[in-house]
């Protein structure tokens, strides 16, 4: 499995197969723990992401992270992160059909080697690239369970940038919302 993914790896660091290879600083594969039962998929690299090479750095890369730590997942231990792009688009544009159709083939060969049990869609992007029939946004789908790839579970959830954006904790607001979310991804994991 790993051997595979090294692969794959290998051939997205030297990949110019759309217009925003020439445009990165660093190719943005994946962090976390190559795990077959966990797994979340964002957007695409921002600036930071871009810079480091690691997805999920910066302020919302430290949201995430106090997000699986407030229900005991680590980075380094129990999640596999990726995204659905894996070079910047500049201005943090939303990536154009053109390029989630050329990176594609690098994130079904992520999935299918791992085959993870739980995927998250962490954000629209990664929403419309998996349940583009569902034409709705975020908001009305987070926190439901879909069929994913391999008999996985698919749940969207928020992006931790619209947390940031959205700070402000009450009953029904994005924050609850995505404490909720976290608590029954982690009571499925536990029934895996
Ligand atoms: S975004 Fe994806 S398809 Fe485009 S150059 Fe980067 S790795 Fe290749």
């Amino acid at each position: 499995m790993y051997e595979q993914l090294e692969e794959v790896k290998k051939s997205c660091l030297n990949c110019q197969k759309c217009a925003l290879g020439a445009l990165r600083n660093n190719v943005v594969f994946s962090d976390g723990i190559p795990n077959s039962k966990l797994m979340l998929i964002g957007e695409a690299p921002g600036f930071n992401e871009d810079m480091q090479g690691k997805p999920f750095v910066g302020r919302a890369g430290q949201l995430l992270d106090k997000i699986f730590e407030s229900v005991g997942f680590s980075r380094e231990k129990d999640v596999y992160i990726c995204n659905t792009i894996k070079c910047r688009p500049p201005e943090n544009r939303d990536p154009l059909p053109d390029e989630k159709e050329a990176c594609r083939a690098y994130l079904d060969k992520q999935i299918e080697i791992l085959k993870p049990r739980i995927i998250l869609l962490c954000g629209k992007v990664a929403l419309t690239s998996f349940l583009p029939h569902l034409n709705v946004g975020i908001t009305k789908v987070r926190g439901q369970w879909f069929e994913g790839p391999y008999g996985a579970k698919m749940m969207p959830i928020f992006h931790p940038s619209y947390l940031l954006r959205n700070p402000i904790a009450r009953p029904g607001s994005p924050k609850a919302l995505m404490w909720e979310d976290i608590k029954n991804i982690r009571k499925a994991y536990d029934a895996l």
